[in-house]
C-alpha cells in the first residue's frame, strides 16, 4: 500500500511526464475513484491545460494546471500513476487518463479501486480540509522533535497507533512505523505517553532514515513495485518478516496486532 515514499516517487514522476505539457484530452469511464460530478469535472476542466506545480501531503498528491484546474489524487491501495507511450497499449484497470499533444498518455490506474481523484480550483488545493486536517510532514515540513513529543504525551494509545495517525504524522503507514520504531529500538506496543524527549528524537531521526532509504531503494525510474506485488525487491528491514532473525541481533522476529494492523518488532532490539 502506497505510503508517503511511494506517493513522494508518484509526484516526482507526474513532474517529470507533465510539466509545462498541454492536455489534448482526458478520459474516464466511470468508477467510484470519482465522487459526485467528479468524473464530469475531470473530463471537461483538463484537457487544453498545462501541469505548473505537482505538491504532496503525506499520502496525498496535489496536481495544479493552468486556468486554476486542480486535482487531488488519493492512491489508495492499489493506485499509480503510469506514462504509456504514443502507440503502446494501456495498462488493464485504467481509471483516468491524460493524453498529451504528442499522443503519449499518462494514466491512472487501480485496480481496486480504493483511490480518489477530485477536482478543485488549483490555488484552493493547499486549504482543502483534508490536506489542513494533516500533521507535519516529514520531508515537506520535518518533524519537530518537542512538538513530536509534547503531542505523544497527550496520547494514550500504543506509539505505533499513535505515528500512524495522519493528524499527528502525514504520510506514514503500516510498513514505516514499523521499520522506523525498529531503527529507533521502540516497542510498538509502548504507550505513547511514556516516550521521553530522547526517545522522540530517536523516532524523528528514524522516521526520516527510513524513508529516505525507502526512496533510495525506489530510485528514479517510471515505473515503481509495491511490496504486496513483489516481496522480491521490498528494502526493508523488518516489515514482513515476523519468525526471520532480525538483522540486527538475530533474534526471531515476532508480531502482534495494533489497531488492526500487524506489527512486526524484535523483542530484543525493542524491549517493550
Ligand atoms: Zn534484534
Amino acid at each position: 500500500m502506497p505510503e508517503l515514499p511511494e506517493v513522494e516517487f508518484a509526484a516526482r514522476a507526474l513532474r517529470r511526464w507533465l510539466e509545462g505539457r498541454r492536455v489534448a484530452s482526458a478520459q474516464a469511464p466511470p468508477s467510484r475513484i470519482f465522487r459526485g460530478s467528479e468524473r464530469e469535472a475531470f473530463l471537461r476542466r483538463l484537457p487544453g491545460t498545462r501541469l505548473t506545480w505537482v505538491e504532496r501531503r503525506g499520502k496525498i498528491l496535489l496536481l495544479g494546471f493552468t486556468e486554476n484546474v486542480g486535482v487531488l489524487s488519493h492512491l489508495g491501495m492499489t493506485g499509480k500513476w503510469i506514462r504509456v507511450p504514443k502507440g503502446a497499449p494501456p495498462p488493464s484497470h485504467v481509471r483516468a487518463s491524460l493524453e498529451l499533444d504528442d499522443g503519449e498518455k499518462v494514466v491512472y490506474r487501480d485496480p481496486r479501486l480504493f483511490g480518489r481523484l477530485a477536482v478543485h480550483p488549483a490555488d484552493a488545493l493547499l486549504d482543502l480540509p483534508e490536506v489542513r486536517a494533516l500533521g507535519p510532514d516529514p520531508l515537506v515540513d520535518g518533524i519537530d522533535p518537542e512538538a513530536l513529543h509534547a503531542r505523544l504525551a497527550r496520547s494514550g494509545r500504543p506509539v505505533k497507533v499513535a505515528i500512524m495517525d495522519q493528524g499527528v504524522i502525514a504520510g506514514i503507514g503500516n510498513i514505516q512505523a514499523t521499520e522506523a520504531l525498529f531503527r529507533a529500538g521502540l516497542h510498538p506496543a509502548r504507550p505513547a505517553s511514556s516516550l521521553t524527549l530522547a526517545e522522540a528524537r530517536r523516532l524523528v531521526d528514524a522516521i526520516r532514515a527510513s524513508i529516505e532509504d525507502t526512496l533510495v531503494a525506489q530510485g528514479d525510474g517510471d515505473s515503481i513495485v509495491y511490496v504486496e506485488e513483489d516481496r522480491s525487491q521490498d528494502p526493508f528491514r523488518i516489515y514482513g518478516r515476523a519468525g526471520t532473525p532480525c538483522p540486527r541481533c538475530g533474534t526471531p522476529l515476532e508480531k502482534l496486532e495494533l489497531g488492526g494492523r500487524t506489527s512486526v518488532f524484535c523483542p530484543r532490539c525493542q524491549p517493550l
